[in-house]
């Protein structure tokens, strides 16, 4: 799933485009259909948290992966990989070195927007510090930990995953995060070690900036490289009790929420069960049967 991880990579890939000249532009989104960003150069990409941003000019292109989100780069006239229904931006660029232009296409994103760059702190300054940013050990940190602490009686496993608090997190990390801690995700923010929380987070994360490989374990084996995450009723890599799964109820995500993000896995050994969850359900209930 795409995490702040991912999107810090993606904006690495994408750092080709800048300095290229725009020769043709396709957003693929009713509101947004006649924007036309030809003629400019791409001037600058960056991410932030989970969200992309790439600027034209004066205008900013704003996209999201959400689950199902992924960039494609290929020459002009090379066969798309994935479906061309899917797409929802074209951009052509000048191909300089290649006689071709180059096409780059965002395919199934959750979100597409275009805004004026001059409105980028209005617009997005909603969103807490960026876990990966450069800024994260200067202020970064510090805005996080105060803005967590503010909600105390918040689940830890839900204030982690709301990005105005820190931005990139996503349900794999809360889950791992709260595993490596030693914290069941329902346990209230007054009851953690909310500098742990925060050290082990930037740790985590950090460690996988450059790797396609999301490892949480030190095992850089796919089936070996998390915890908890998707790992219902196999055994605890710790203690060997089975890993439970079950649903930690509706983040406050800006109208960013998504229902398999309300999905969390934890080993009731090492993570003991705070009393007040789950809130009014029992976990059985809760997800009937559940796998993965
Ligand atoms: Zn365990």
């Amino acid at each position: 799933m795409p995490e702040g991880d991912s999107v810090h990579q993606l904006s690495d890939r994408l750092q080709f485009m800048v300095g290229r000249e725009v020769l043709a532009t396709q957003l693929r989104v009713p509101s947004f259909a006649l924007v036309d960003f030809s003629g400019r150069e791409v001037e600058d990409i960056w991410p932030h948290g989970k969200h992309l941003f790439m600027r034209f000019g004066d205008q900013i292109l704003h996209t999201h992966l959400k689950m199902e989100g992924s960039w494609a780069i290929h020459l002009k006239g090379d066969r798309w990989r994935k479906p061309g229904h899917t797409a929802r931006v074209v951009v052509h660029l000048a191909g300089q070195p290649h006689p071709r232009p180059i096409e780059v296409v965002g395919h199934s994103l959750g979100l597409v927007r275009v805004f004026p760059a001059n409105h980028y702190r209005e617009t997005m300054g909603y969103l807490g510090p960026d876990v990966l940013g450069p800024d994260w050990l200067i202020d970064g940190r510090a805005i996080a930990r105060a803005r967590l602490l503010a909600q105390p009686e918040r689940p830890i496993g839900t204030a982690l995953l709301d990005q105005k608090n820190l931005a990139g997190v996503g349900n794999e990390y809360r889950v791992e995060i709260c595993f490596v801690c030693g914290i069941h995700p329902a346990t209230p923010v007054s009851g953690v070690d909310i500098d742990r929380v925060l050290d082990t987070t930037q740790r985590l994360m950090q460690a996988n900036r450059t790797s396609p490989l999301r490892v949480t374990t030190g095992v850089k084996r796919a089936g070996e490289n998390s915890y908890v995450f998707g790992r219902n009723h196999r055994p605890c890599r710790r203690c060997g009790t089975a890993i439970t799964k079950g649903m930690l109820g509706g983040a406050d995500l800006g109208g960013q929420s998504d229902e398999l993000e309300r999905v969390i896995w934890w080993c009731a050994n090492c993570q003991p069960v705070p009393a007040q969850y789950p809130p009014g359900i029992p976990v059985s209930r809760a997800f009937p049967g559940g796998h993965g």
